[in-house]
């Protein structure tokens, strides 16, 4: 693994609030994957087959190519500072709980965004 030195780090900043990350201070990169799922059931269509890929390759065809890869798969490389880094994380933890949550905790701790 390549060791990342401050040069590398220079000018960069937090993806989610836009603070400055000063090289050789903490950072955090966040790679995120987001690909289709296939359960493996595949079901048969009301309008028949046939008529259902003729729908499908027509929608293909009208289009664009990268649009349709994003659907497919996308993929993202993020740096955050430590704060977002730690809401991320607790947002992800307790996605049930909604932004209410995150929001008092907010008000709580008197942090302002
Ligand atoms: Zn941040």
């Amino acid at each position: 693994m390549k060791r990342q030195t401050g040069e590398d780090r220079k000018g960069q900043k937090c993806f989610r609030c836009g603070r400055e990350l000063p090289p050789g201070n903490l950072a955090y990169v966040t790679q995120i994957r987001i690909f289709a799922g296939f359960d493996g059931l595949l079901l048969e269509p009301e309008e028949g087959v046939d008529r259902q890929l003729t729908q499908l390759l027509k929608q293909v065809e009208q289009s664009n190519p990268e649009d349709l890869e994003k659907e497919v798969y996308q993929e993202f490389h993020l740096m955050l500072c430590k704060s977002c880094r730690d809401r991320l994380v607790d947002e992800l933890e307790h996605p049930w709980e909604g932004p209410f949550r995150i929001r008092q905790k907010v008000l709580d701790k008197k942090i302002t965004f």
